[in-house]
This record gives structure tokens, C-alpha cells and sequence, in this order.
């Protein structure tokens, strides 16, 4: 069974058991655009209870509004009762939901047309707001006026700018004059679910178009966390078309601190600003610096040492993005590339746990107690083994580790 299926399995058993169910929202859009969609949505006039007593399989996602997820044929369908919403507190959460009896009246609090339409189980499709006309136009309109639609829910702007991106439409005029005109409201918005919208925005193949709307439309002077840094002027943007060809979202993001004006010293700062998980504060922070400090002439010592250091693959990483950093140019980074996958494949060992020596066997050879010595002697001898100067033997390096503990304190 397809999600598709398992859906149509959910939305035809309320059907028999005498409830009203639709697929609803983006999974009509995304079919009727011939997409495949992300997840499947289906809303009801059942209540959470009803849900729950009907399917076998159930979480209690979130039950105060209406959702219950659903396990059908292994896939986890989120159903929701037909419900309006009250206003939105803070501009983050409906404070209440209220349940209804009409598919109609559900649609109607859905942010854009296209995202409003409901189809039932024989494909009859309910568009009360033109959702077909506008998908055909490929364009992004407000469910109702748009301010208000704004007003409610602030993130509903940084939405129309991501299914821009994502479906490669535009904005409706209007639409658009509303974001231009509300763009001060996206000042309370969380800075988890504006990164959330960013994290989309990443997965599309026109992320640049997005971030420049989000500049052109005056977003970004309000937009948290980025209201608060000191952001370059639209006008004096460096072009973005970069992040379109960035192959992974770690290197987005890198991009978008440097696109921000943001150095790579204040990385940690701004992707710790941002939410971002540990790893990845700590990893797009090292990525952006060793790109940013990357040399235009790499030698094959430094490139060895970059590689024992970092890994093959990061270094590959930190090229690729010095290149879209302007740091160094396309040919650079071509005879550099091709040198780097040559010293990898030359260096005897990649990774300390290699070395045919270890720490143990350093105080056992020296009877000295152990100290910050040992590593200082393993890095020495491991720097001299990637280089070629020693073999990575273990009774040449123990004589060497020897030598050298017992020559200095080992510090460097
Ligand atoms: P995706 O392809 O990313 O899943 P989606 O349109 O399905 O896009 P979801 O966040 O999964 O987006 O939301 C499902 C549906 O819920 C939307 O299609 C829309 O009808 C409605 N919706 C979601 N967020 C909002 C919002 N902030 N305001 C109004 N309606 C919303
Ligand atoms: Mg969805």
C-alpha cells in the first residue's frame, strides 16, 4: 500500500462508517500539479474521539486541534476535523479551535487557494476559491484579503515566498503588496518555525529566488533572528544564484551567514542565534571557516595535514565552497580538487586511530606516567607518517616516540 492508498483506505472508511472525508490541502495541490507529495492530509467531520474509536492505529497528536494521526497500511495520515481557528496569540498558535460541520468552512482558514481545495473518494473536487484557476496561472493568492490573512498568522508570508520556490510560481500582486506592507508582523514570529520554512526553502532549486524576495519585500529587516543583524543593503547584495548549486543545506546556510555580510568568527553566534542543532552549529561553522581561510595555492603538506586533520570529504566540502565563497576561482579549485584526491590515495594513514603506535604503547616503552605529552608524541609521529618522513611501522615509530618524549617535553 502507497501513502496515496493508505489516505483513500482512511478517507473511505469514515465514508462508510457515515462521516463526511476529503484528501485535503497540499497532497490535492501537489497531484493536481503532477507532483508527488510530501504527506497526505485528510480532514473530517468525524471528532478526534470518533477517530480514535474507528482505527485500530491511532496517536493523539493534537487532539485540543482536532489532529489525530492515523497508521494506515504502515503510513501515519494525519486526520483533522473540519475546524476554524480563533486568533492567533502572539501570532504563533491559534489560542482555540472551533469544530465545524462544512468541508467549506474548514477551506476557508487555509493560507492560500491553492492549498484549499478538499477531493473526495470519487475525485470530485471542492474549489470554493478558485484554487484550479490559480494553480493553472502558477500563482500564490490568499485564501480572502490578505492583510488579514497576514494579521492571523504572520508565517503565512514566509509560506507564500517557500511554495513560490518550491513550485516555481509567483506571487499574486496583491498578495505581494500585503507581504510588503505586513512585513513588520514577522517580528513575532519564532525563530523555530521561520527556520523551519528556511530549511524548505534549502531543499528547493530555487532557494536564491526566495532569499532575494525575502530581501526585495523588506522580510529580512523584521524577520527573527535576522532582524538583528546588520544585514548588507538589497542593492549591495552579492548575486545569490550560489545557493542554487550548493549541494547540501549545511553549505546554504554557510552561504547565507556570508551572503548576510556575517564573518565566519561570528558563525557559532548567528547559527546558535538561528537554533540550529549543536552538530550543526558546530560543523557549518567549521565548513565556514576553513572555506573562508581557504589558500589559493595549497601545498602538499598543508593539503595532507587539511586531510589527516578533516577527512577527504570535508575538505572536499571546504573547496567546493571557497569557490562559492570567491575565495578562489574555478581552475584553483579544479588543480586543487584533483590534488587532494591524489594525496588521499597517497597517504599511508587518514585517521590517528591508524597509526601503528597508540598511547598505551608510548608508556609502556617510556615508563614515564602519562600526560599531555602522549598526544602532543602521537600527532608528531602521525604528521611524520602522512609526510612520508616515517613509515607507519610499529617498531620505527616506538623508537621515534621515544626519542622524541624523551628529547623535550613534547610540547610544541
Ligand atoms: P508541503 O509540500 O511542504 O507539505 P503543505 O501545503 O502540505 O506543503 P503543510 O505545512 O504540510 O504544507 O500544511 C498542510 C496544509 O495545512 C496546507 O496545505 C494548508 O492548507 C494548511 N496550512 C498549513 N499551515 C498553515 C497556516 N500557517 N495557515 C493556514 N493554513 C495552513
Ligand atoms: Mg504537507
Amino acid at each position: 500500500m502507497d501513502p496515496c492508498q493508505a489516505a483513500l483506505s482512511i478517507v473511505n472508511a469514515l465514508e462508510e462508517a457515515g462521516f463526511q472525508a476529503y484528501l485535503v490541502g497540499g497532497c490535492v495541490r501537489d497531484r493536481l500539479l503532477g507532483r508527488e507529495p510530501e504527506d497526505y492530509d485528510v480532514c473530517t467531520d468525524a471528532r478526534p474521539e470518533q477517530i480514535q474509536t474507528l482505527f485500530p492505529r491511532t496517536i493523539a497528536t493534537g487532539i485540543r486541534h482536532g489532529t489525530v494521526t492515523v497508521i494506515a497500511g504502515g503510513h501515519p495520515v494525519e486526520v483533522t476535523t473540519f475546524r476554524v481557528e480563533g486568533a492567533y496569540r502572539d501570532g504563533r498558535r491559534p489560542s482555540h479551535v472551533r469544530f465545524v460541520r462544512r468541508v467549506e468552512e474548514d477551506l476557508a482558514r487555509r493560507d492560500f487557494t491553492i492549498n484549499a481545495m478538499a477531493v473526495d473518494r470519487r475525485g470530485r473536487l471542492i474549489d470554493p476559491f478558485g484554487g484550479q484557476g490559480d494553480l493553472k496561472r502558477r500563482v500564490i493568492r490568499t485564501v480572502g484579503a490578505a492583510d488579514d490573512r497576514f494579521r492571523e498568522d504572520a508565517l503565512r508570508m514566509v509560506r507564500a515566498i517557500r511554495l513560490a520556490a518550491q513550485l516555481e510560481f509567483t506571487l499574486h500582486p496583491e498578495t505581494e503588496e500585503a507581504i510588503r506592507r505586513m512585513a513588520p508582523d514577522l517580528a513575532r514570529l519564532s525563530v523555530e518555525r521561520v527556520v523551519q520554512e528556511l530549511e524548505k526553502i534549502w531543499k528547493t532549486r530555487r532557494s536564491s529566488k526566495a532569499i532575494a524576495s525575502l530581501f526585495r519585500l523588506g522580510m529580512m529587516d523584521h524577520l527573527p533572528p535576522f532582524r538583528r543583524w546588520e544585514l548588507p543593503s538589497s542593492a549591495c547584495l552579492s548575486p545569490l544564484t550560489v545557493l542554487d548549486e550548493a549541494p547540501s543545506r549545511r553549505m546554504r546556510w554557510a552561504l547565507l551567514l556570508h551572503l548576510c555580510g556575517q564573518k565566519p568568527e561570528e558563525a557559532a553566534r548567528r547559527l546558535r542565534e538561528l537554533r540550529l542543532p549543536r552538530r550543526d552549529v558546530e560543523e557549518i561553522g567549521r565548513l565556514y571557516r576553513s572555506a573562508a581561510s581557504w589558500p589559493p595555492i595549497l601545498t602538499e603538506e598543508e593539503g595532507k595535514r587539511r586531510i589527516f586533520r578533516d577527512g577527504i570529504r570535508f575538505c572536499r566540502e571546504a573547496l567546493e565552497l571557497s569557490q562559492r565563497l570567491g575565495a578562489i576561482d574555478a581552475e584553483e579549485r579544479l588543480g586543487q580538487s584533483e590534488a587532494l584526491n591524489r594525496w588521499s590515495d597517497e597517504m599511508p594513514i587518514r585517521r590517528m586511530g591508524e597509526l601503528a603506535v597508540n598511547g598505551k604503547d608510548l608508556i609502556d616503552a617510556t615508563g614515564r606516567p602519562s600526560g599531555p605529552w602522549v598526544g602532543h608524541t602521537l600527532e608528531r609521529l602521525a604528521d611524520a607518517v602522512i609526510l612520508g618522513r616515517l613509515a607507519n611501522d610499529h617498531q620505527q615509530l616506538i623508537e621515534e616516540g621515544v626519542r622524541i618524549g624523551r628529547d623535550t617535553t613534547a610540547d610544541p
